[in-house]
């Protein structure tokens, strides 16, 4: 199930700061990584227990005046087809501009829901210029302030209606995605792996129809691979080429169940890779990260102590992640991916049962106790493994609001070490008994 949520529109309109109230609210839940680059204009949100991803297609605009409306165009275009939702930002304070119009033109054209999001609609006073935006023939208009958050509860309400809550059909088979930026060798691992014999999956239901999906089944693998580099979109402006894979990406992972993130050796980890982990991280997918082209690289025995080191600085906190030293073009260790892939499946399917947790955990905690607060002291009395797709534990305690951030990871670190669960991210809870 992937269900991303587009916003487009012109520039000013306001739908980065509409895209920063959709994605910070879950920031509040989840954790704020130290580190994250800040040019992020995708992220991952909530409503209604409907999870989904946000794009502010603003980003990708390119900076030049000349290439400026045919970027937007384009933008427009690859969000009907990769999106699940479209929000058309107009702006209130302006009326309707030509690029709206524009704008609205593609947007009848395509086959995707569509809501029109009159924005700055700072007090009511304005709610008569709003019925100007039903001329644009897209149907109702929800009016919002991005700025003070009104009207995006009533928004959000109707656009969840349009999630594909389903999952795919094909729901016993592991699901890897591989990918990465372009050129890391995406299509060339796909092409060692199956070689000629293309064995393309009908199109799924929900999925677009140029959505890859590749079964594998052989040497007693059977998984499906979700292919992102297959297609490639022409586009006029360079930057849209970005803006098409990160749509292409954030699919692929939301389907999947490990990603497999391509890095180019020669290239190293740079921030677009990061992001993608942290992505990949926050949306609980077990990750393998390889590093490919290693034929390129001149090694002595230092060498990929020296490169582990490096990923994992840039990764962390999230470093248990299984890291592939790969040289496709010279057929090395390509099936190592996949075996440890299918390791990482595993490891993230873990089970562990109450009485081994209990076992192992409750000494450790008793020898290294959650610091006292305020003369109070945090008793810890049992813990469980909660159902889930990803690892998820809870911690029973009298003072769960008195344990702190650096004993959860040093929990999370006793679990890793106790337990197997590389590439997989770990939630723990501790929750009130
Ligand atoms: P983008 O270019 O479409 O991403 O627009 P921005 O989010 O950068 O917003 C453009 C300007 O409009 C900024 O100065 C925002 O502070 C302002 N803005 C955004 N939302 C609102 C709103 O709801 N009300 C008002 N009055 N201003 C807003
Ligand atoms: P994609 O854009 O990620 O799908 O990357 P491709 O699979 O198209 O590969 C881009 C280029 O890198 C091609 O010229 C490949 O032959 C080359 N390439 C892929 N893997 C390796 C490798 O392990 N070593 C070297 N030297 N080149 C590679």
């Amino acid at each position: 199930m992937s269900n991303i949520v587009a916003i487009v529109g012109r520039p000013n309109v306001g739908k980065s700061t509409l895209y920063n109230r959709l994605t910070e609210s879950r920031k509040a839940i989840v954790d704020d990584f130290s580190g994250v680059t800040r040019d992020r204009h995708y992220g991952v949100s909530e409503w209604t227990d409907h999870h989904f991803t946000v794009v502010d297609t603003g980003g990708y605009v390119a900076n030049s005046e000349d290439v400026f409306e045919v970027a937007i165009r384009e933008q427009v275009v690859i969000a009907i087809e990769e999106a699940t939702v479209i929000l058309f930002m107009v702006d209130v304070t302006t009326g309707i501009t030509d690029l709206d119009d524009e704008i609205a033109n593609l947007l009848r054209k395509g086959n995707k829901p569509v809501f029109v999001v009159v924005n700055k609609l700072d007090n009511n006073a304005q709610l008569a210029d709003a019925t100007e935006f039903y001329s644009l023939g897209l149907g109702e208009i929800y009016t919002i302030s991005s700025m003070t958050g009104s009207g995006t509860g009533e928004l959000l309400d109707e656009v969840v209606k349009h999630f594909e809550d389903v999952d795919l059909e094909d729901n016993q088979r592991p699901k890897y995605a591989i990918v990465g930026r372009p050129n890391v060798g995406k299509s060339s691992i796909i092409n060692a792996l199956i070689g000629k014999d293309r064995n393309i999956v009908t199109p799924i239901a929900g999925t677009t129809r140029d959505s890859i999906h590749i079964h594998y089944n052989q040497y007693g693998h059977d998984f499906m691979l979700i292919d992102t580099a297959g297609l490639r979109k022409k586009t006029k402006v360079k930057e849209n080429i970005e803006f098409y894979s990160v749509m292409r990406t954030i699919k692929a992972l939301e389907e999947a169940d490990v990603v497999i993130l391509m890095i180019d050796a020669v290239e190293g980890i740079e921030s677009q890779d990061i992001n993608i982990f942290h992505l990949a991280e926050k949306n609980k997918k077990g990750i393998v990260i390889v590093v490919n082209k290693w034929d390129l690289i001149e090694k002595n025995n230092k060498t990929i102590k020296v490169f582990e080191e490096q990923i994992r600085q840039k990764i962390a906190p999230f470093t248990d992640v299984p890291i592939v030293f790969t040289s496709v073009t010279e057929k090395q260790r390509v099936l190592k991916v996949i075996d440890t892939a299918n390791q990482v499946y595993q490891n993230r399917a873990r089970k562990i049962s109450t009485s081994k947790l209990n076992d192992i955990m409750l000494p450790i905690i008793e020898h290294y106790p959650p610091p006292s607060l305020k003369g109070k002291y945090v008793k810890i009395k049992y813990i469980t493994q909660i159902a889930g797709t990803s690892p998820m534990f809870a911690f029973f305690c009298n003072l769960p609001q008195y344990v702190k951030e650096p004993y959860y990871r040093f929990i999370e670190n006793q679990l890793r070490e106790n337990f197997e669960f590389s590439g997989a991210p770990i939630q723990v809870w501790f929750r009130q008994k």
